[in-house]
C-alpha cells in the first residue's frame, strides 16, 4: 500500500459525509494533517443527524441544533474552514439526481482539487457491524457528482444557465471507510487533535474517555510497539488530465 507523506499539498478539499461527526471519526486525522499544511477544508454534511437519540424528551428540531453546533465545533478544532448543511432526513439519505445536484453544485461553487467521500460498495465490516445506509448513499451520490456531473457542463445545465456555475474537474478522490484502501496517511502527529474533535460531539459519545482510548489503541500493525504510528486507510482515485 502507499505511504501518502504528501509530496504536495493540496489547496482545496471538501469532504462529503452524511452525518455531523463522520468527517471526525473516518479521517479526522487527515483532515487536521492537511490543514496543518495550509489546505482550504470545507465539509459538506448531508443530515443533520436528527434521529441519533434515543431521549424521549429530544425533539428533531432541537437535534438539529445540537448536532450542527457540534460538527462547527468539530471542524474548527481539525482546522476545516466552513461547514454546509444540506439538511436531509438523518437514516433515509438515497443517492438520489437532488442530492446529486446539490453536491454537484457545491463541487462547481467551491472548487477543491480533493473530494473525500464514504465507500458507497460496503455493506459490512467484517462479521460484527453494517455500514450505515446514509454512508453508502452519500458515497455513491459523491462519486457521480464528480464523474461525471460536476465536470460536463450538459449534466445539470441549470447550474451553469442559471446560477453561472461552470463545470469543475476535481483531481482525486480520497474514499474512506474502504474495505479495498490504496494509500494509508500518516497521522501520528494528529490523534490528539482528532480526539479533541470527537470531544465536541458530546450528543454522540456517551464516554468520551473510552473513544479516546479506542483511538489510541488501534495502531498501525506494521510500527513497532514502542513507536507507535497512526495510519488513516483510503482507496486513492486519481484521474487523468
Ligand atoms: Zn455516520
Amino acid at each position: 500500500m502507499a505511504d501518502d507523506n504528501q509530496a504536495h499539498t493540496p489547496k482545496r478539499i471538501m469532504g462529503v459525509f452524511a452525518h455531523p461527526d463522520d468527517p471526525e471519526f473516518f479521517c479526522g486525522g487527515t483532515f487536521a494533517r492537511w490543514a496543518t499544511e495550509g489546505a482550504h477544508i470545507t465539509f459538506v454534511l448531508a443530515t443533520s443527524g436528527d434521529k441519533g437519540s434515543s431521549d424521549p424528551e429530544m425533539t428533531g428540531t432541537r437535534l438539529v441544533e445540537i448536532r450542527e453546533a457540534e460538527e462547527r465545533n468539530a471542524a474548527t478544532a481539525l482546522g476545516a474552514r466552513e461547514v454546509v448543511f444540506l439538511r436531509y432526513s438523518d437514516g433515509e439519505l438515497q443517492p438520489t439526481l437532488e442530492l446529486r445536484r446539490d453536491i454537484t453544485r457545491l463541487i462547481r461553487l467551491k472548487k477543491p482539487d480533493i473530494v473525500v467521500t464514504n465507500d458507497p460498495t460496503v455493506f459490512w465490516f467484517g462479521t460484527m457491524s453494517i455500514n450505515h445506509p446514509d454512508h453508502r448513499a452519500i458515497g455513491a451520490a459523491t462519486l457521480e457528482a464528480v464523474y461525471p456531473t460536476a465536470r460536463d457542463r450538459l449534466n445539470f445545465i441549470e447550474l451553469e444557465r442559471d446560477e453561472k456555475l461552470e463545470p469543475h474537474k476535481v483531481s482525486q478522490i480520497y474514499i474512506c471507510g474502504t474495505q479495498s484502501p490504496t494509500t494509508k496517511v500518516d497521522v501520528t502527529a494528529y490523534l490528539e487533535t482528532k480526539i479533541s474533535a470527537l470531544r465536541e460531539h458530546k450528543s454522540q459519545i456517551p464516554d468520551m474517555e473510552a473513544m479516546a482510548e479506542r483511538m489510541r489503541s488501534n495502531k498501525d500493525t506494521e510500527a513497532p510497539d514502542d513507536a507507535p504510528r497512526y495510519m488513516e486507510h483510503f482507496r486513492v482515485i486519481t484521474f487523468n488530465r
